[in-house]
């Protein structure tokens, strides 16, 4: 069994991109990421102090923006238009989950699609699923680079996806697909999980749920994605896989920690260098 070390992996990609930073900041071009957050999230605040370090670590410029919850939309929508404006800036994240009364996707149409470095603007969303160059949401981006990384052959394999959201799941069904790959996507609702679970070459679990994925509905020789972060009351992290009786049948696993939550923040990092490339056209 090969491990797939996602943490290394996401280094590696920094290195690149610090030097990529260099390069665009000789140009005069300094990359730019703003954030928003609206509310006060336990979890996204962690998430939104990693994106800040690693913007840190590669002399990205980064800004924060706290919305308190009772955020009007007007108000949402009017800061986004003016970093839409902001010459200055070229990406923008918004923070998921925002409060209830905000509606999420009218915020994300709302960004413009050369700074959705999220990928989540439906401009970009039906880009990828025409193959078209756009950006890729990083989870699933970072997985494709994990696979390709460690040579694991995706066209012509059976990928199987367990969880249809729209940040995991369904970007990852059109990125496999636009590698060829012959892919399944399974969910909630699916039944025999089991059975279609047995025939993945590639199987990837981004369900929430801690250890659901056990040896039995694994295929021997598989390679397997763990997506999930679940934290225990005891505090520790558990993927959605559960490890060890799963990597003797696998032929590569990601852990939990170190494995896809890595590679995503890398993969956000390279969607601002790339934004920040269209500066120069
Ligand atoms: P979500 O809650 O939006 O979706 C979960 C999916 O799992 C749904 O599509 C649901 O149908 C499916 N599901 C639930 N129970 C199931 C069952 N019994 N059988 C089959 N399918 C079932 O979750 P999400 O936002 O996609 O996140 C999934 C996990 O990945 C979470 O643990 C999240 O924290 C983690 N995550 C990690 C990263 C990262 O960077 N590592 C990024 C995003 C999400």
């Amino acid at each position: 069994m090969k491990l797939i070390d996602g943490k290394e992996l996401a280094k590696n990609i920094r290195t690149n991109l610090k030097d990529e930073v260099e390069m665009l900041k000789s140009k005069g071009i300094n990359p730019k990421l703003a954030v928003i957050m609206v509310g006060d999230d336990k979890a996204s605040a962690v998430y939104v102090r990693n994106k800040s370090k690693a913007c840190n670590e590669l002399g990205i410029e980064y800004e924060e923006f706290l919305l308190k919850t009772e955020t009007t939309m007007d108000e949402l929508l009017s800061l986004i238009d003016k970093l839409n404006k902001d010459i200055n800036i070229d990406g923008i994240l918004l923070q998921s989950p925002i409060p209830k009364h905000l509606d999420i996707n009218e915020a994300f149409r709302k960004i413009e699609p050369k700074k959705d470095v999220d990928g989540f603007n439906p401009v970009n969303v039906g880009k990828l699923s025409l193959n078209q160059d756009c950006f890729v949401s990083c989870t699933p981006y970072g997985i494709i680079k994990m696979l390709e990384t460690y040579n694991v052959p995706i066209e012509g394999a059976h990928a199987v996806i367990i969880g249809r959201s729209n940040i995991v799941g369904k970007p990852l069904l059109q990125c496999l697909l636009n590698k060829n790959a012959t892919v399944t996507i399974c969910h909630s609702k699916t039944k025999n999980l089991e059975e279609v679970t047995k025939q993945a070459d590639i199987l990837i679990a981004a369900i929430g749920k801690p250890e659901f994925v056990t040896a039995n509905m694994v295929k021997d020789g598989a390679c397997v994605i763990d997506v999930g972060i679940n934290r225990t009351e005891e505090g520790k992290l558990l993927g959605d896989v559960k490890f060890f009786e799963v990597s003797e049948k696998a032929s590569c696993i990601t852990p939990v920690p170190g494995g896809v939550g890595p590679m995503t923040i890398a993969m956000l990092m390279a969607n601002v260098v790339k934004a920040a490339h269209y500066r120069e056209n």
